[in-house]
């Protein structure tokens, strides 16, 4: 008998990080045969999607050909030109999220512009194009210190800077200048803490919020992630949460979209960013939620249906292995050890070189005591970044 059903479609990704990697593992599971675009020979998610090939984002020859015979293509990062993405839809692939939605997760200034004009809560700003804009900046507010950012380009703090007067822009509008970007003025929000809404969308329309978590940042980078954020007004969750879904369906995100927000300490939300693919403040949805953000990703950008992102535990904690000042040699030779003192322990390597710094994995753990859950957490992840010893056990 004839096989009329629909063929197993494949999805192209483009970036052979860590998130591409993780995504993996879900189409495992479902069976979805994925192709990669990978950087470089045997990065992240090229040591793991056998279907791959090597090229850079910026080359449209690249994208074209492995997104030949492809319905759908996805990122691991946000750097693919808008011209491309608007190139490929033109030859009939869809890209999710899209180049409309996504710009606004490219360029910090964009996606102010448009958030202020939907009406949702940000900090103060204004684009600036010299030190006499920002002195201008600041009188017409609360005054200095100042946050400036490159309006593209920047990650994990990289283009941001705090300033105290006009005169100290100068580093930021020379990084601006250098990268051929602007830089964009806020008012530096006095904030009780950081938190995250992740949402997941398809295109149908589909929307999916996992429970807004606390996210604690160490030098900008993000280091842990508690799950639900303890004591958090139930109506001020919902705030981020509607706010969150709001943002996706306005600008027709489809995937995952991280809303990065900071917590006043006078109980308000704020936007800080926009991420729209897999993102670290989601990491701990792996182990701790019924379907993770990677599952959802891949459910959402193929138009399936969601998954339930209810949390499967009271608390995640999931906590950053960054490489330490000690070049660890192995972090395989972390195992034996945090797997003997925590057999609940949730492990996540991304197959990365150490370098001081840099994320090349991360610990979840979860439970019903989140103090128990924190120090279980924080002292894997610690014993991986080799700043615990025997001495110290
Ligand atoms: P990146 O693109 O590098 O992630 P962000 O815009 O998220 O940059 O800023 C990095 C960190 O800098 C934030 O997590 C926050 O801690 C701090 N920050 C950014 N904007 C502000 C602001 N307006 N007020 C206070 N702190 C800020």
């Amino acid at each position: 008998m004839p096989d009329d059903s629909p063929a197993v479609p494949t999805l192209a990704v483009i970036g052979g990080g860590q998130l591409a990697r993780m995504m993996a593992q879900p189409a495992i599971a479902l069976g979805l045969p994925l192709r990669l675009l990978a950087e470089a020979p045997g990065v992240s998610a090229a040591q793991v999607v056998v279907d791959q090939q090597v090229g850079d984002h910026r080359d449209l020859e690249a994208l074209r050909r492995v997104t030949e015979g492809c319905t759908v293509v996805t990122f691991d990062h946000e750097h693919v030109p808008t011209e491309h993405l608007e190139a490929l839809e033109a030859a009939g692939i869809a890209c999710r999220p899209g180049p409309g939605a996504l710009v606004h997760a490219q360029d910090k200034a964009v996606m102010r512009a448009r958030l202020g004009a939907l009406g949702v809560p940000c900090p103060r700003n204004r684009v600036v194009a010299d030190a006499d804009e920002v002195a201008a900046f600041a009188a017409d507010g609360d005054g200095f210190p100042v946050v400036l950012k490159t309006t593209r380009g920047g990650y994990d703090g990289k283009g941001v800077w705090v300033v105290e007067d006009g005169e100290d822009s100068a580093a930021a509008f020379a990084a601006a200048a250098e990268a051929g970007v602007q830089v964009l003025a806020e008012e530096k929000v006095d904030f009780r803490r950081e938190l995250s809404a992740l949402v997941a969308r398809s295109p149908s329309g589909q929307a999916a919020a996992y429970p807004v978590v606390a996210s604690t940042q160490r030098d900008g980078i993000c280091h842990e992630v508690v799950a639900p954020a303890p004591d958090l007004d139930p109506d001020l969750a919902t705030e981020a949460q509607q706010v969150a879904l709001r943002i996706a369906g306005e600008l027709d995100v489809t995937g995952i979209l991280a809303v990065e927000l900071f917590e006043t300490r006078d109980g308000r939300v704020l936007v800080n960013e926009l991420a729209m693919r897999p993102h670290n403040t989601g990491h701990w949805s792996q182990d701790g939620a019924v379907t993770s953000q990677f599952e959802n990703h891949l459910r959402a950008v193929m138009d399936l249906p969601l998954g339930s992102p209810a949390p499967r535990a009271r608390w995640t904690v999931m906590v950053n292995i960054l490489g330490g000042e000690r070049p660890v040699s192995s972090l395989y030779a972390g195992f034996p050890h945090a797997f003997a003192r925590d057999p609940h322990l949730r492990v996540h390597l991304y197959g990365k070189d150490v370098r001081p710094g840099r994320k090349v994995g991360h610990v979840n753990a979860y439970g019903d005591d989140l103090d128990d859950v924190l120090e279980r957490a924080r002292h894997a992840a610690a014993w991986f970044r080799g700043d615990l010893g025997e001495e110290s056990e």
